[in-house]
């Protein structure tokens, strides 16, 4: 497999890299191609060659639709050891966060509906109660699934997400890692505050 080929589009350059570089904060013209992030990517046998080097280059070059939308922004598991094989500190996970939020404010199809529908869930709760609560959010996670599989009718696979579903709520609840409360983390209110000035960040 070959990697794809990038859009070079000097219109659409300079505008984009400083919006990714200035919502992820991390400095994207520092990257010099060394594919170090690439060797150790955790996900790298899972994103059609999309690497974390080649997705900087694509906000580089300003191919705004592919950076948007390509399997290594919806597979990212944010594990940071990219950023932390990377001689000049850049944080893919960051800027892969950054593209994930700016293709859902551009209402662009996730490539990987699940993860959207986790990640939408996984916020939400995180915002209302300042931590996630484990009921709430797979509760919004599993409904927002069966909804979108029911349109197409794959009932089968609303069950085979039910059952493994009970399956990790009732190992979660063994260890002792499922609160059935609802219980406010005391920032609260700064996590709020965090997220609006995020908002008003994005749309300046
Ligand atoms: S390790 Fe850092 S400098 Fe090297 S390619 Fe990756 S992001 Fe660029
Ligand atoms: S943070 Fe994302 S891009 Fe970086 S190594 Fe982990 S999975 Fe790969």
């Amino acid at each position: 497999m070959t990697a794809p080929a990038m859009a070079i589009n000097p219109n659409q350059t300079q505008p984009f890299l400083q919006q990714v570089m200035e919502r992820s904060g991390q400095n994207l013209t520092a990257c010099y191609q060394c594919r170090r992030c690439a060797a150790g990517c955790s996900v790298g046998d899972e994103t059609d060659y999309f690497t974390p080097n080649l997705l900087i280059r694509m906000v580089v070059l300003g191919d705004r639709d592919q950076a948007l939308s390509n399997q290594l922004v919806w597979k990212c598991v944010s594990c940071y050891t990219c950023g932390t094989r990377c001689p000049n500190d850049i944080q893919t996970a960051r800027i892969t966060e950054t593209l994930k939020k700016m293709a859902k404010e551009e209402h662009l199809e996730p490539l990987q509906p699940k993860v959207a529908e986790f990640h939408d869930a996984f916020v939400r709760s995180g915002l209302r109660w300042g931590r996630v609560n484990e009921m709430e959010f797979m509760g919004a996670y599993e409904m927002k699934f069966a909804l979108r599989k029911i349109k197409t009718r794959e009932f089968g696979a609303i069950m085979d997400e039910i059952k493994t579903q009970a399956r990790l709520g009732m190992e979660m609840t063994r260890l002792r890692r499922m609160h059935f409360g609802f219980l406010m983390a005391k920032g609260r209110k700064e996590i709020k505050a965090l997220q609006r000035k995020s908002k008003q960040r994005a749309t300046h």
